[in-house]
Parts: C-alpha cells; structure tokens; sequence
C-alpha cells in the first residue's frame, strides 16, 4: 500500500476499524512519521516493523482491533505499557483529546528516546522511562490500560489500578484479552483472538 489512506481503506475493508471516530483517527495519524527511515517504504503495509531488538511498530491490523476494543472516549486517563514507536500513543492522544491525559511506558532507552522524538508534538502524552509490567501507581487509576507486549500472566497490579468499569486490553502469550473491572473484587474477561507481540520483559 502506497498511502495512508489506502492503509485505512484496508482496515475498515478487513473490518478492524469500524467506528467513525476512530476511522478519522488513523487517518489524522501518519503511520509513516513514526517507522524507521529504513522501512519508509513499508510504513503502510499491514506488517509490524522493527525499532530495535525486542521492539517493533505494531502491525496495523492488530492496533486498529486493539483500539477498537479499548473502547476510548474524550476526557479519559489513559496507561500504555510498551511506547516502541509511539504510533498508539498518538492514536490514544487524538481519542482522549485536549481534557485527557495519555501516560506511556517504555523500558528500553533507545526505544524511549526514539517515541518520544516522534511524540514532540503531543502535549497531553507523558511518555517515562521505566519497567511498565507493575503499571505506574503514580497517575493511577486509569480508565484505560493498554499493554503492548505479551505478558505471560494477567498483572494484579495492573487490575488494581484501572478504575470500576474500566477496560484493559493485554495479551498474555499469544492470545488478545479485554478485561473489565466490573467492581473492585470482580473482573470479566473477553477472549479477542489470536495475535503475535514481543514479550513484555
Ligand atoms: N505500542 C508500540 C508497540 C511497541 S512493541 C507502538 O505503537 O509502536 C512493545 C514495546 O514494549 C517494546 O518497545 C518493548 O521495549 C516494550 N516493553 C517490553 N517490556 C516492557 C516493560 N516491562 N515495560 C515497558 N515497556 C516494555
């Protein structure tokens, strides 16, 4: 695929993306601004691309069906662990608008460095340096938790700080969840389908 738009044309073709705010979202955000010059040619592929070991730009398909089940509305606090290229955090920035806050977590530093280059112009992101798999207790509760690095189980910790009704997506292995805290002691959990990450380390 050749543009952005040709991009978005597939994911709401494939059915990933569907609803109109979030359509109009990543085509506001260019998937190219935040590859790396190496892969400027593949910026619109449905493929993930790599930043560093152990980091990648998401394929598109699976941040337009991530997104779509985060379920994002304007005004909300939202957790991203996993920055890597910065492209969801942008996305997130663009749903929760001018009276929302994205907070992002990346734990390797060349990674970090690069994101937020690529996020200089987003002033609701606050993007930190830091291990992510225990969430960030300061900023807490979110309405939102996003996790973009399979975990190998499902965080209490990151339950813990995600508000009653709030949502989580997260991948634990290889399969995609949306947990719902439905009160402070109760949870449900919504199998999404299969996809592949990198590891949450
Ligand atoms: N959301 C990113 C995808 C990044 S890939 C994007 O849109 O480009 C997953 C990222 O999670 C990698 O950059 C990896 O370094 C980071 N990561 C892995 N374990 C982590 C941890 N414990 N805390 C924070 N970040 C972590």
């Amino acid at each position: 695929m050749i543009s952005n738009k040709e991009l978005v044309d597939f994911l709401v073709g494939k059915g990933f993306l569907k609803s109109a705010k979030i359509i109009d979202t990543f085509t506001k955000t260019d998937r190219k601004k935040f590859v790396k010059k190496e892969y400027i040619e593949n910026a619109y592929d449905d493929i993930p691309l790599p930043i560093a070991p152990g980091a990648t730009i998401s394929q598109p398909s699976t941040v337009a069906a991530m997104t779509e089940a985060l379920d994002v509305e304007s005004g909300m606090k939202v957790l991203e662990i996993g920055t890597g290229s910065g492209y969801q955090s942008a996305l997130l920035a663009e749903l929760v608008g001018g009276k929302g806050k994205v907070i992002t977590i990346e734990i390797n530093k060349e990674v970090y460095e690069f994101g937020k280059s690529n996020l200089k112009n987003y002033h609701i992101i606050e993007a930190i340096l830091s291990d992510g798999s225990l969430g960030y207790e300061k900023e807490a509760p979110y309405d939102r938790i996003i996790v973009t690095a399979a975990a190998s189980t499902l965080p209490e910790e990151l339950i813990k700080q995600l508000k009653v009704s709030g949502i989580m997506i997260i991948p634990i292995g290889r399969e995609m969840f949306k947990i719902i805290k439905i009160s402070e002691t109760e949870i449900r959990k919504e199998f999404l389908g299969y996809y592949a990450f990198v590891p949450l380390r």
